[in-house]
């Protein structure tokens, strides 16, 4: 099966042909052996990211990832006494911001600027003089520019001030180890289509049980329910409400046994990480400098400065790559020129070497139109 190029993008991603070839077959929803799959694939994620616990579970919910984001801050903050604390810097922060105003949820907002580090002293002294905040939530993977939240603090400081905490880890779940329990993470979000590198049509949400079943009723839609989804999940087996994508959660049992085969998260991580690295140092040769300092780099995706070339246009580079094969991603921020390249999904360090060599064949074009 030939794609016609390589996503170098933070999802959807670039897919193995194994995990496409499962979508094939067409299943009912409702039927029991679609609904076994389901809870393999919940125990699964349980299984990934807190093993041998029995103090989480795992709800699936249709939509892209920022709907299993909505259904969570939209289902697990209590209408009367509740208030949100958004620690943010970037996009993917300001968006769950913008989620608590549109459902009238009070909220704080931190905010640090998109090359800054969130600083978990000061969530510290903001939880201090804000103690009616109820929740905390925060990106991990700050997909905007690639940052790393260092969400260890910010989780030991919630649970200091006896805070929920919500962690977007959408584009770092599956490729970055991450000890719900130990982290005492409340409410953990991804999506079927980054790190696990399934397709897209799902989120799922991993959540501490005493705490979700507190939220029965809290619900401000329908549809996003959470307590609802985890209600019929549990009593039903397997149940998803409403027209679960089964295409994709068929894909997405593959793509978790595949997780599985390549040694699970630690060796994937490894991968992502030696793809990253191997990008940056090949990038930095050809003239093309990191946004981000090192220490504060995930391996996910990396956002890169426009070169102080006059001539270089996003749309050309862009245009070019595409031809040779590979898909890279515009910028998000502000205040700097960047565009992005993903180093997540079905892509491997020899990939990153042929990307390298497209790259150094498009520069080298684009200096002889300067002359
Ligand atoms: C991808 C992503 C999301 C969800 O985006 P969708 O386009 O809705 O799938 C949310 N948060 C972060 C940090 C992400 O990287």
């Amino acid at each position: 099966m030939n794609n016609p190029y390589l996503l170098l993008t933070p999802g959807p991603l670039s897919t193995s042909d194994t995990v496409r070839e499962a979508m094939l077959k067409d299943w009912c929803t409702w039927d029991k052996d679609y609904n076994e799959l389901v809870q393999e694939i919940r125990a699964r994620l349980l299984a990934l990211a807190a093993p041998g616990s029995d103090k989480y579970t795992a709800v699936l919910m249709q939509g892209s990832g920022t709907f299993s984001v909505e259904s969570v801050i939209s289902s697990v903050i209590p209408r009367a006494g509740g208030r949100l604390f958004v620690a943010c810097n970037g996009a993917y922060g300001e968006r769950i911001a913008e989620m608590a105003a549109i459902l009238n949820i009070p909220v704080l907002v931190y905010r640090e600027n998109e090359q800054t580090m969130l600083n978990p002293d000061t969530i510290d002294k903001l939880l201090k003089q804000n103690p009616d905040i109820t929740h905390l939530a925060v990106v991990h993977c700050e997909t905007t520019t690639g940052m790393l939240n260092p969400i260890e603090d910010i989780c030991r400081t919630a649970k200091k001030h006896g805070i929920v905490s919500i962690i977007d880890a959408m584009s770092s779940f599956g490729g970055i180890p991450i000890d719900i329990e130990s982290l005492q993470i409340d409410f953990l979000i991804s999506s079927a289509n980054k790190c696990i590198q399934g397709v897209p049509g799902f989120g799922f949400i991993l959540a501490k049980k005493s705490e979700l079943e507190k939220c029965k009723g809290y619900a401000r839609s329908l549809s996003l329910d959470l307590y609802a989804q985890y209600e019929t999940m549990e009593e039903h087996e397997g149940k998803w409400r409403f027209t679960s994508p089964t295409h994709v959660v068929r894909a997405f049992h593959q793509a978790l046994k595949e997780l599985e085969a390549e040694g699970g998260i630690k060796a994937r991580n490894m991968r992502y990480t030696e793809n990253q690295n191997k990008l940056v140092l090949g990038m930095k040769e050809l003239g093309f400098h990191a946004l981000l300092r090192k220490e504060n780099q995930s391996p996910i995706i990396t956002a890169f400065l426009y070169p102080e070339v006059q001539s270089f246009t996003f749309t050309s580079f862009y245009g070019k790559l595409k031809k040779q094969g590979f898909v890279i991603y515009p910028g998000k921020i502000s205040e700097k020129d960047t565009f992005r390249i993903g180093t997540i999904g079905e892509v491997y360090p020899e990939d990153i070497d042929r990307l390298l060599t497209a790259v150094a064949a498009v520069s080298k074009d684009a200096e002889k139109q300067l002359i």
